[in-house]
C-alpha cells in the first residue's frame, strides 16, 4: 500500500493550476489579443484593488518583492555609508538589497515567532541608521506597535518586508500598511505568486509611490524626458491579469491555510513545537514551521513515507558567506541560530487534500509514538 501512495508535495502550483485554468486562458487570450502588454489596464486595475486590500492610499507594480524592497531603500535615498536594521533570520532577499544600496545590512536576533525581537533594535540604531526592515516571517506581521514607538522615537522609516505576508494581519489592520512602504513578492511559491516573478509595493505617501513610479521605468517623466537615473521593474500586464484573477481567492486560501495550521497546532502540538499566536494577529501561514530535537532523522523518515518538507531557512543572515565583510560570528544571534537547526516547514497550501493532511498528522504521531 505505502509504496503506491504518490508523494505529498511540499507545493500546490500544479493543483491550483488546473483550478484557475479556465480563467486564466481567458485572460491570456484578451491581453494577448489587445497588443499591451507592458502597463495598462490589468495593472491599474490589480494596483487599484491590492492597494484597497491593504487599505493603503497606493499600490505599485514591480518586477520582484526584491525590487520592491531595493527601490523603497532608493527612494529614501540609501546609500553608502548607510545602515539599514532587519532580522537575522529571512530570506537572502531581506539582506542583499539593502547591500545593493551601498548600505550595511544590520542584523538583530528575532523572537520564539521568527520575528525581529524589537527589544533589540534600539541598541542596534546609530547616526547611520536609515531605515528598519522587519520581515513578517511565515506569513505573521511583526509586533508594529513596538517597532512604530521606535520608529518614531528615533525619526526611522520602516520599510516593511510583507514578501510572505498578503493578506495577514495584526490588531486588524493588514501587513504593508505599518511602514513607509510595504513590499509583496508575487513568485509563484508566495501565496498571491504569478506565473514568473512580479511584486508590488503599497504605501500612504504620495512623494513615495510618485518616486517609486519613476524609479520602476527608467526615470522617465513621460515618454522622452528622464528626470533621475531610474531602472526597469515594471509588473507586466499579463502577469497583473493573473493576479487580479488569484486576487479574488486569496481570502478563502489564507482561510484555508489558517484551518490546516489549526490541525496541525491541535494534533501535533504534544509532539514538536508548534506556533502560537496571538489572539491579536491572524497569520496567513505561508509557512508552517514545526521545532524539533534530531531533525534529519525526522526529514529522512517523512522522506520514506513520501512527504515532502523544507527549511526556511537553514543559515541564519549573519552566518551567510556574503555576510563575511560584516564580521559577524556563530553566536552572535543564539536564538536565530537555535531556530535555525530545529526548524522545519510541513507541507501547507490551499490544494492540500484532507485525507494527505491527516496522513501526515498519522505518520509525524507515529514517529513519535
Ligand atoms: C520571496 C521573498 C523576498 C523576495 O521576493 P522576490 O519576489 O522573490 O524577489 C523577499 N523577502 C522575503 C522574506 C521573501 O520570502
Amino acid at each position: 500500500m505505502k509504496n503506491k501512495k504518490n508523494t505529498i508535495s511540499f507545493v500546490g502550483l500544479k493543483r491550483q493550476f488546473i483550478s484557475l485554468q479556465k480563467e486564466l486562458e481567458k485572460s491570456f487570450i484578451k491581453i494577448g489579443s489587445s497588443g499591451t502588454y507592458v502597463f495598462g489596464k490589468d495593472l491599474q486595475n490589480f494596483e487599484n484593488i491590492f492597494s484597497k486590500y491593504c487599505n493603503t492610499k497606493y499600490a505599485v507594480g514591480l518586477n520582484s518583492g526584491s525590487d520592491a524592497l531595493f527601490l523603497s531603500l532608493k527612494a529614501l535615498g540609501i546609500g553608502n555609508g548607510d545602515e539599514v536594521i532587519t532580522a537575522a533570520n529571512s530570506f537572502i532577499a531581506s539582506a542583499w538589497t539593502i547591500a545593493a544600496t551601498g548600505a550595511k545590512p544590520v542584523y538583530v536576533d528575532v523572537l520564539e515567532n521568527f520575528n525581529i525581537n524589537y527589544n533589540l533594535i534600539e541598541q542596534k540604531i546609530t547616526k547611520k541608521t536609515k531605515a528598519i526592515m522587519p520581515v513578517h516571517l511565515t506569513g505573521r506581521v511583526s509586533d508594529m506597535d513596538k517597532i512604530k514607538k521606535i520608529s518614531l522615537k528615533y525619526k526611522i522609516p520602516i520599510i516593511e518586508d510583507s514578501a510572505q505576508a498578503v493578506g495577514a494581519t495584526y490588531k486588524n489592520k493588514k501587513a504593508g500598511s505599518f511602514g513607509l512602504t510595504g513590499c509583496f513578492s508575487l513568485h509563484p511559491l508566495k501565496t498571491l505568486g504569478v506565473y514568473g516573478d512580479g511584486g508590488i509595493l503599497t504605501t500612504n505617501s504620495k512623494v513615495v509611490r510618485d518616486k517609486i513610479l519613476r524609479l520602476r521605468n527608467h526615470g522617465l517623466i513621460n515618454r522622452d524626458e528622464c528626470q533621475e537615473w531610474g531602472y526597469n521593474s515594471r509588473l507586466d500586464n499579463l502577469q497583473a491579469s493573473f493576479a487580479l484573477i488569484k486576487m479574488k481567492k486569496i481570502d478563502q486560501w489564507n482561510h484555508k491555510n489558517r484551518w490546516i495550521a489549526k490541525q496541525y497546532k491541535n494534533e501535533l502540538g504534544n509532539f514538536v513545537k508548534v506556533p502560537n499566536d496571538n489572539k491579536w494577529e491572524k497569520p496567513i501561514y505561508h509557512n508552517f514551521i514545526i521545532q524539533v530535537k534530531n531533525r534529519s532523522k525526522l526529514i529522512n523518515y517523512l522522506n520514506n513515507q513520501k512527504i515532502e518538507t523544507r527549511i526556511h531557512y537553514p543559515i541564519p543572515l549573519h552566518l551567510q558567506k556574503c555576510s563575511k565583510n560584516l564580521n559577524y560570528k556563530n553566536g552572535d544571534m543564539p536564538v536565530a541560530e537555535k531556530q535555525s537547526k530545529e526548524i522545519l516547514s510541513l507541507p501547507i497550501y490551499p490544494e492540500l487534500l484532507d485525507s494527505e493532511l491527516e496522513y501526515i498528522i498519522k505518520k509525524i504521531k507515529s514517529y513519535y509514538k
